[in-house]
Order: C-alpha cells, then structure tokens, then sequence
C-alpha cells in the first residue's frame, strides 16, 4: 500500500497509521545523514513556495480560526516563517561546517572537529494562536539540520490545521515531513514512538507530558513553552514609546501570544500619565469600539473564553478596578482590550498565565520590589524593562532570569533571528530560531583524530615508570 494514501484525511489517525510512516522515516533519516546544504536548502526552497502559494489559504483560515486580519497574519505568522526559512538559506552552508577546536596539552598530536549531524526522526507538536509560524518555523529547522520531521498541528484551530497539511502533504514525501492532524490522542501516539527530537510549543502542563514520554525513548526535547511574562516602566522611560509597545505586545492577537506582556508595574509618580496614554493608544488602535474593529483577534473558542472571562470576574470580585474595557459577548468570544489596577496579588489573574485580552497593572515605588515579584513566580518565558537609566535595568536583567528580554519594546525579539528564542525552566528547554533552531535538531558530534599522540604511554601495564609519568602529567596540569 502506498504511504500517501494511508495518512489521507479521512482516515482516523491511530498508532497503527502512524508506525509504518514513521518507519519509513527512519530509513530515510539514515540517508539524509550525507544530505548536502544544497539539498536541504532545495527542500526549504520548496516549503517556501508552497506557502507563498498557499497564502490567500492561510489568510482565510485565521479569519475563520482566529477572526485575524490579513495584515495582522503577514506581520505575526507569514513575514517570521518565510525569514526563518530564507535565513536558514543563506546561512546553512556556514552552520554545516565543521567546527575545529583548538588542541588542548595533554592531547597534542591530536586534532579535533565537531560535525553537526542530524539528529533523525523528529517530532514537532504546534500550538493553535500562531498555527502556521509555529509549525513552519521549527520545520524549517528540522529540514536546515537534514532531519525528517512528522507534525502534529492544534485541533483548536481546524481551518489553520487543514491548510497545514495541504502544504505539507502537496510539498513533501511522507518519508521526508508527514502531518497527523488531530487532538491530544493523536499526540499521544505520536508520543509513544521513539522519535530522536521533539519539538513541542504549547503550555507547561502538556510539555510535561512530552518530557515525561521523551524519557521513556531518552529523546532529547526542546520545549517552547509559556508563562507569565512581566514588564516594568519606571519613571525615565519614554512613556509614548513604551505604551505604543505594549498596547502592541498585549493585544495583538488578542493577548494569545506566549511571550505577551502578561502583567505589568509602573512606577507610581507616571501611573496616571501611563493610563490615559494607554486608554487612548488601544482607541486609536482599535476606535472607540473595539467590537467594530476589523483590526482586533478573536478569542480562539467557548473554553478560552470562559477562562479568560473567569479571570475578569474574579480579579473584579476581589477588587480589581477596570481602567478601561471589561465589556464582553461570548456569542462573539470577545473581550474587550482591558486595563485593570488595583489586582489582589491572590487573584486568579496574577497567578495563571492570562493569555488574553487583560492587562493587569501595579505601581511600585522602588524596583526591588517588582524584582522580589517576579523572582517569587517562576522563571518567565520574556521580560520587558522601559527605562532610560541603564544601571536600574542591568540591575533589573541582572537579578531576575528570563527566556529572552527587550528593552524599551516587546515582543519583537521573536524576529531576531540572530538571538536564541526560548524559555528556562518553567517557560522552556533549548531554543529555537536560526542556528539555535539548526542546532536543536542537530547533534553536535566530537571527532578526535590521532596523529601522533603520546596517550599510548600512560596506559597499563602500570609500571612503575608510568606510574611516574601519570603522576608528572598531573603535576604538569596542576
Ligand atoms: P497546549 O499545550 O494545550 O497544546 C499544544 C499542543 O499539544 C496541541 O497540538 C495539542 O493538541 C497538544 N496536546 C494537548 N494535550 C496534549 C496531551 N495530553 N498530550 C500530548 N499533546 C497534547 O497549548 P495551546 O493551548 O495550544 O497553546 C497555548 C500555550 O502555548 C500557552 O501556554 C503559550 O504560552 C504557549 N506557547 C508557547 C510558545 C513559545 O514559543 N514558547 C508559542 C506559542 C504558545
């Protein structure tokens, strides 16, 4: 039977589907080993042209996924997965070279390289608030470091996750890249197979999971995940600057975004200028009704809703003051961009990741104590400082941890594609991204070659002879 045809739409994904695609993979896996940067960089070639091709595609599946705006689509989904993939072009044939590393004493006569060789069979597992980016940017990874790849994209955005795998089953031979569309029961056969690299984005919750079935296979993991991501504007900063960046940061996408500013503190002395700034800056981007706006992201579906209205009823019912916003319809899974002070730190809202349309906001007189805060929860996947006094924010990087940090913007050191993208801990493992994405999904191999090396001379029988020579080197090296 032909592969193709075993992985079509209709058929429901079970393991029993999965395990022959995937064996194909491993054979092919082991060819790819001598693929050349030529030949990875025709496969992203084609991936690229099939997603330029595919873009009125995808423009209509995030208007029916997501409500998402053509240009909202470009700038956060279309414009990061073609410069993942055209940087990966240009700079592949570099990061494939081996790498020599200089000789150290006790191995002269020797010389010494690290290959970057392919891991092999990966697995990427995407979220659903950046469904094509989010797939396509790992996958081009996956293809720069020679891997084969199966993908698993979000079911909670269907019309997203179908024109996924179009692309993918229209550009490439299953052996190469292969999609199992579906839910977590999908995943979770996928999970059971010893795959050599996942790549999962999505929460801390499930990314638990998937570390916990990479340990029964010892695959190695990279884990991009979420959390609270905070911000700090202390009175030096430019505060039109810093309120057009994170009125940005916080609602595109409605707040869906992982490395969204999720709670934020301003230095009291600028707290009213920074509210009416910010009231008018999310007017001006979003008119007086953000109802109306063609501009403004749904909530994905009913659950998110309901969780995210949860955390406005309850940050209210314990005190929270509603700058602006706070009118919702979930007919329409909206939810008013919304600014509140005067959260309860026990709230719901200052706990979870909030992962929608709510900006909590808490003034602070001296740094230390956002630093003592944000130290208390843990380690954010981004951290973002507004400040014009450089001393206040080393001192801030200095004595916090974050995945990744912007100063006086957010969010759009995702672009930079010459930066690591990633979490620690809690917020993820490894990163993403260029060659930290090349890297991921490549093993870097040590090779030691011998040329004229005196090793031979400490080894047994242990005379007393070597015995003197072992404890000389030591000497030597001490
Ligand atoms: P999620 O963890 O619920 O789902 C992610 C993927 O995992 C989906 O494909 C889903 O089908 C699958 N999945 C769900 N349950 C599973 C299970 N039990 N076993 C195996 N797989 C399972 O995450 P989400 O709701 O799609 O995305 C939101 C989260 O992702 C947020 O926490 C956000 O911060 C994070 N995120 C992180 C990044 C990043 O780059 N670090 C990017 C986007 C989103």
């Amino acid at each position: 039977m032909n592969v193709t045809s075993m992985i079509s739409p209709e058929m429901p994904v079970t393991g029993s589907a999965i395990e022959p695609v995937f064996a194909r993979q491993q054979a092919r896996a082991i060819q790819l080993r001598t693929s050349t940067a030529d030949e990875r960089i025709a496969r992203l070639r084609k991936l690229q042209a099939s997603i330029e091709a595919h873009r009125p595609a995808i423009y209509k599946a995030l208007a029916a996924d997501l409500h998402r705006a053509e240009a909202e689509a470009d700038l956060a989904e279309v414009l990061p997965m073609i410069s993942e993939i055209k940087h990966a072009c240009s700079h592949l044939k570099s990061w494939m070279k081996p790498t020599r590393v200089g000789g150290t004493m006790a191995m002269l006569g020797t010389f010494a390289h690290v290959r970057y060789e392919p891991k092999g069979v990966s697995l990427i597992i995407s979220p659903w608030n950046y469904p094509f980016g989010l797939t396509f940017g790992p996958l081009a990874s996956a293809i720069a470091a020679g891997c084969t790849a199966i993908v698993k994209p979000s079911e909670m955005t269907p019309a997203s996750s179908a024109v996924i795998a179009e692309i993918i089953r229209t550009t490439f031979d299953p052996a190469d890249v292969a999609v199992f569309e579906g839910d977590a029961s999908v995943a979770t056969s996928l999970l059971d197979l010893p795959f050599d690299h996942m790549f999962f984005t999505g929460s801390p919750a499930v990314g638990k999971i998937v570390m916990a079935a990479a340990a029964k296979h010892l695959s190695s993991v990279t884990l991009e995940l979420g959390g609270k991501s905070p911000a700090i504007i202390d009175e030096t900063a430019d505060l039109d600057r810093a309120v057009k960046s994170l009125m940005f940061g916080k609602f595109c996408n409605n707040g869906q975004t992982c490395i969204a500013p999720d709670y934020l503190y301003v230095q009291q002395s600028v707290l009213p200028a920074f509210l009416d700034k910010a009231k008018a800056a999310i007017t001006k981007m979003y008119g007086t009704d953000a109802a109306a706006s063609p501009d403004l992201t749904r909530i994905v579906n009913g659950r998110h809703y309901d969780r995210v209205k949860r955390l406005l009823d309850d940050a209210q019912a314990k005190g929270a003051n509603i700058v602006t916003g706070g009118t919702s319809n979930p007919a329409d899974k909206y939810i008013a961009p919304t600014l509140l002070t005067n959260v309860a730190e026990d709230s719901a809202v200052m706990e979870e990741e909030i992962f929608g349309p709510l900006l909590p906001i808490i003034s602070y007189n001296d740094v230390a104590g956002p630093i003592a805060a944000i130290n208390a929860k843990p380690k954010p996947l981004a951290l973002y400082m507004y400040s014009k006094d450089s001393q206040r924010t080393d001192r801030v990087i200095a004595e916090t941890s974050s995945g990744g940090t912007c100063v006086n913007t957010s969010v759009v050191h995702f672009l930079h594609q010459n930066l690591p993208f990633g979490g620690v801990n809690n917020s993820g493992i490894g990163n993403a991204h260029g060659l930290y994405g090349f890297k991921a999904f490549s093993h870097e191999r040590a090779v030691l070659r011998d040329r004229f090396s005196s090793t031979s001379m400490l080894f047994p029988p242990y005379t007393n002879r070597v015995k003197q020579l072992i404890k000389l080197t030591i000497k030597f090296f001490s």
